[in-house]
């Protein structure tokens, strides 16, 4: 007799790509716990101790989200450990510590339900606001009530500690700690309903090399616990109970993808040379000292983007000079011999970090094009030079060189070195030593800065091109919105014309020219930029092996005629053309 047990349903999920990677397992899906809980009365007598049973939660809360602290900071490092203190702040704001108090006491409600109440008004009040950045925040709020509400009822939190075979973690969302509590256990990746690719939780994923698919909308509704899953963190896709020919192939995708990694693995100590002996210096991007470790393992020559913003993140205060310092002199010795490009501070655009300024309580209408990088930096000179004393000192460990973000012209080229050298002055009176050779450049961003790039390049000791938002300003498509990314074309005419003026605006002037954007991670490309006469790739540390493959394969005398090819007819379609006929090739 036939059977009449029908296959499950199998269906295919476009999210995010948040970190790359091949996943399959089973589901793991971990329970949204519902923050609408019952209402009732607490008699006048038993209000007191209401209160105390909701300060004791609070406090097993904190002991609960100190311990978690502790364990990133054992995997991870200070940067990333300072992430829990958000949660901690949360924890401590009034709307924690006084209005659910104050619903207790007042109105005789249960703590469950005051609690309830704090955290949906501060959810919509989050929810409403137009910044992706405090949108998000709405989550940590979230988090932190559900883990406050867990020790009220006296449940458990669902441990991903207990997982005992390899699975996918399904969710609507994860929390930074979450995701930490991956990396010893079986959880082969991570989907979820929500999240964006600045979200912590994706950051964390690509350090901590866990494929991850974000921004899947309603993935829990679909995913029961047990089904199979195969994640593709490169592409974005999770399909869901896919039929055995498909996880056939995946099986050997993930097989080659691992030889190939192998086989890459095996070049991390080779350096980045033509076959025809063209020598480009091959670097890392990287956003805090915690992901040294990869970056010195994947085989990356120094650093050729250290984004500062982190150590202003997810603090209360602003850091001190002795705090940056730690941060880059690790940096700055961990990778000798080679250097490290420190950024000034780029908070701004969608990078938004309360610094306790009046002007950032006002909400930018084009937060892209306001007070972003040099621009904030140069309006608050005390806060930059409190961070250029520190890159100065950090130079005296090792190979330092200072880089300023979104720098539009002369002017503010000019201003920001100033003050180096007034820091400069402070530091010889002061008896610190720094490095009187440090090297102090601009990232071209800015479509202006790259129009006027042959006086830049007079004054400034090197550049590097920052293609994200070099693309974004001079195609005027928002690098963040979904809706106009097909017109986000790194090979677009404009752009390719941009990147050669640099170089060779540089090159005229005896200085060398990188390129730190995302484009210089895409290996299809590297021929080209090869060809561009780069003198620095920097990439994320995973793609550096990739990368460095491609550059020792090729013949820059090649990829020179691919470039003057190119120039002469520089629509999108003949360079992808040429590009391709050069790969086949
Ligand atoms: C860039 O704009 O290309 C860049 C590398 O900087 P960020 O992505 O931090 O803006
Ligand atoms: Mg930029």
């Amino acid at each position: 007799m036939a059977s009449s047990v029908q296959p499950p349903e199998t269906r295919v999920f476009k999210g995010i790509s948040a970190s790359p990677g091949i996943a399959m397992g089973k589901a793991f899906v971990l329970e949204d716990m519902d923050l609408a809980v019952g209402r009732w009365q607490v008699p006048p007598e038993a209000v007191k101790a209401e209160v105390s049973r909701f300060r004791l939660a609070v406090a097993d809360t904190r002991k609960e989200m100190i311990g978690t602290q502790q364990k990133i900071l054992k995997l991870l490092g200070k940067t990333h450990a300072r992430l829990i203190e958000a949660y901690l702040l949360i924890l401590e704001d009034p709307l924690i510590s006084k209005d659910v108090v104050k619903n207790i006491t007042t109105n005789r409600v249960n703590a469950e339900y005051a609690l309830s109440e704090a955290v949906a008004g501060a959810v919509k009040t989050l929810e409403a606001a137009t910044d992706e950045y405090f949108r998000e925040r709405r989550h940590d709020v979230l988090d932190v009530g559900r883990k406050i509400l867990l020790h009220l009822l006296g449940h458990q939190p669902q441990d991903l500690e207990d997982l005992n075979e390899p699975s996918v973690i399904v969710a609507r969302n994860l929390t930074p700690s979450d995701t930490v509590h991956m990396k010893a256990q079986f959880a082969e990746g991570f989907a979820t309903d929500i999240g964006g690719r600045t979200s912590h939780t994706a950051i964390l994923a690509n350090s901590l090399e866990i494929p991850a698919v974000v921004g899947l909308h309603e993935i829990t509704r679909h995913v029961r616990p047990g089904d199979m899953v195969i994640l593709d963190g490169t592409t974005g896709t999770v399909i869901l109970n896919p039929p055995p020919d498909v996880v056939d192939n995946y099986r050997r995708e993930r097989d080659i993808r691992g030889a190939e990694r192998r086989d890459l693995e095996r070049l991390r100590d080779q350096t980045a040379q033509t076959v025809d002996g063209r020598r480009i210096a091959l670097a890392a991007n990287i956003d805090s000292p915690g992901e040294i470790k990869n970056l010195l393992a994947n085989g990356a020559e120094g650093v050729g983007l250290y984004r500062t913003e982190f150590v202003y993140l997810n603090r209360g205060g602003l850091p001190t000079e002795e705090e940056h310092y730690r941060h880059y002199a690790k940096v700055v010795q961990s990778v000798l011999p080679h250097p490290v490009i420190i950024r000034t501070l780029d908070i701004g655009g969608d990078k938004l970090v309360d610094l306790g300024f009046p002007e950032m309580n006002k909400r930018e209408p084009n937060p892209f094009l306001g007070l972003r990088g040099i621009r904030l930096a140069l309006r608050h000179p005390d806060l930059f030079r409190t961070q250029i004393r520190a890159i100065l000192r950090a130079s005296a460990h090792g190979k330092a060189r200072m880089m300023f973000p979104m720098v539009s012209g002369l002017e503010e080229f000019r201003a920001a070195r100033k003050l180096v050298l007034a820091c400069m002055d402070e530091l010889r009176k002061e008896n610190l030593p720094f490095d009187e050779k440090i090297e102090v450049g601009l990232m071209i961003e800015v479509p202006s800065a790259a129009l006027v790039v042959d006086y830049l390049a007079q004054e400034a000791d090197f550049m590097s091109i920052g293609t994200n938002d070099l693309i974004q300003y001079t195609l005027a498509v928002d690098r963040v919105n979904d809706e106009v990314s097909h017109l986000y074309e790194p090979l677009h005419p404009a752009i390719l014309r941009l990147i050669h003026q640099t170089v060779q605006a540089g090159h005229a002037a005896g200085k060398w020219v990188g390129l730190c954007g995302e484009m210089a991670g895409d290996a299809e490309l590297t021929p080209f930029l090869l060809g561009l006469e780069l003198d620095e790739l920097s990439v994320s540390p995973g793609m550096v092996p990739k990368i460095k493959k491609v550059i020792r394969e090729s013949k820059f005398a090649d990829c020179r005629a691919l470039v003057v090819d190119a120039l002469k007819d520089p629509s999108r379609d003949n360079v992808q053309s040429l590009l391709r006929r050069f790969r086949n090739r």
